[in-house]
């Protein structure tokens, strides 16, 4: 269903080594909608109302359906809506149960489990939500929820509680309260746009919330999180970027979980995007058959900046409930950090992090490179396993304890 290896003018690698097939800029094809218009194509209003929603369609497009995948979409409705762009679905091999691409969208039977310690609020947003659509879980920061609707839905969604409302939460956000929370705390210096998808709104109506957020004089930063540029890169027009431009310092946070995901159409929307000026982080979620593998994760963070995207976010998988088959180990996430770190690009590393189940936010993880240290020493090993020593400087002076074994009692 994909077809070969196309060419853009924008950001292609120097000619010469060909790119291992991981990292290969494909097109993701027009498939099933091969005689479709490309005006219709190219336009996000098309994708959006064609997209993959009920099990007929589902049957019809991937003849290859399992057991398992078609019950699962059978009561997908109840939980997290069945959600996927024409434009997303051709990026899944029907001939690949386990395709990388598949695994994140289309619903399973395993997801109707749910484990003791999974939860429908992961992180406790709920908890710290002063007015409807808003977390303000650190000090200087909230999470300004915009819509409950994505373009597709991931299946191991952190908000599946409330995106989609297959589940009757019934989410209203309510701008003017949001706004009038953030405006009343002069705390809040940056305020990060995520839902759902807030690329879904219209040019108008997303110019209209981030004038007014602009206009609070103490919001210094603005931040979109979206998969939109993934899930359908028609979204990224030019008057899109044009109006977004306005509002700097805005940044981007994507979403891409396989390299597969960067085709030559998502690297001209993120072109566009980046030839804004709009700086552009990735965070992925770190997903059993998908991208817990080193290749898979070395390619994927390459191909990235490549497309003048940081890796920014690693995410464990949350504890959602239903999403046991997708979530890999912690211990897998430790492997593949430790076999980035010093061996690629630092840029290319993401922050290892797990949002602490219950609502403690975001915690760093990484394999131990401090191997101890006292007052007087630190001892560190390198991405090669080699031992160094660093003396501790306190006041700009090492403290000139003599090199002696570091006792265990001293180890902190
Ligand atoms: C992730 C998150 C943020 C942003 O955290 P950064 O580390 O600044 O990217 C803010 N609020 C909430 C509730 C979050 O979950």
């Amino acid at each position: 269903m994909q077809a070969e290896i196309t060419s853009t003018e924008q950001g292609e690698p120097p000619a010469g080594r060909p790119l291992e097939p991981l990292k290969a800029f494909k097109s993701a094809g027009r498939g099933y909608w091969h005689d479709v218009p490309a005006a219709d194509w190219n336009d996000w209003r098309w994708q959006m109302k064609h997209r993959i929603v009920t099990v007929e369609q589902l049957q019809k497009f991937l003849p290859t359906l399992t057991p398992e995948e078609l019950a699962g979409a059978q009561l997908a409705n109840t939980k997290l809506a069945l959600g996927i762009t024409p434009y997303f679905f051709n990026l899944i091999d029907p001939a690949d149960e386990n395709c990388p691409v598949r695994r994140q969208v289309v619903p399973r039977i395993e997801e109707t489990g749910t484990a003791p310690w999974e939860l429908s609020d992961p992180c406790g947003e709920d908890s710290h939500s002063p007015v409807p659509g808003l977390v303000h879980r650190y000090p200087d920061r909230v999470l300004f929820l915009v819509t409950d609707r994505c373009a597709s839905y991931c299946r191991y969604c952190t908000r599946s509680r409330l995106v989609s409302n297959a589940s009757g939460y019934d989410f209203h956000p309510e701008y003017d309260k949001q706004i009038a929370y953030i405006a009343a705390h002069p705390e809040i210096r940056d305020v990060l746009l995520s839902g759902g998808d807030p690329l879904l709104l219209s040019d108008e109506k997303l110019e209209n919330l981030l004038s007014r957020l602009r206009a609070i004089p103490h919001v210094e930063f603005l931040r979109i999180g979206t998969r939109i540029p993934i899930f359908m890169p028609q979204r990224i027009t030019p008057a899109l970027c044009a109006m977004l431009k306005q509002f700097h310092p805005l940044f981007m946070s994507i979403h891409v979980n396989h390299p597969r995901e960067l085709t030559t159409e998502v690297r001209e929307a993120l072109g566009l995007l980046a030839d804004a000026g709009i700086p552009l982080g990735n965070q992925s979620v770190l997903l059993k058959h998908v991208n817990d593998d080193v290749e898979v994760m070395k390619a994927l963070v390459q191909k990235l900046l490549m497309c003048r995207v940081k890796p920014y976010y690693l995410y464990q998988c949350d504890l959602i409930a239903g999403s046991a088959h997708l979530r890999a180990s912690v211990a897998k996430g430790l492997e593949i950090m430790e076999k980035l770190r010093g061996h690629t690009t630092g840029y290319a590393v993401p922050t290892y992090v797990i949002d602490a189940p219950g609502g403690g936010g975001k915690v760093p993880i990484n394999p131990e490179y401090v191997l101890c240290r006292n007052a007087g020493r630190v001892l560190i090993r390198n991405f090669e396993g080699k031992v160094f020593e660093y003396p501790e400087t306190a006041d700009g002076k090492p403290c000139g304890r003599p090199a002696t074994k570091i006792e265990d009692s001293e180890l902190v």
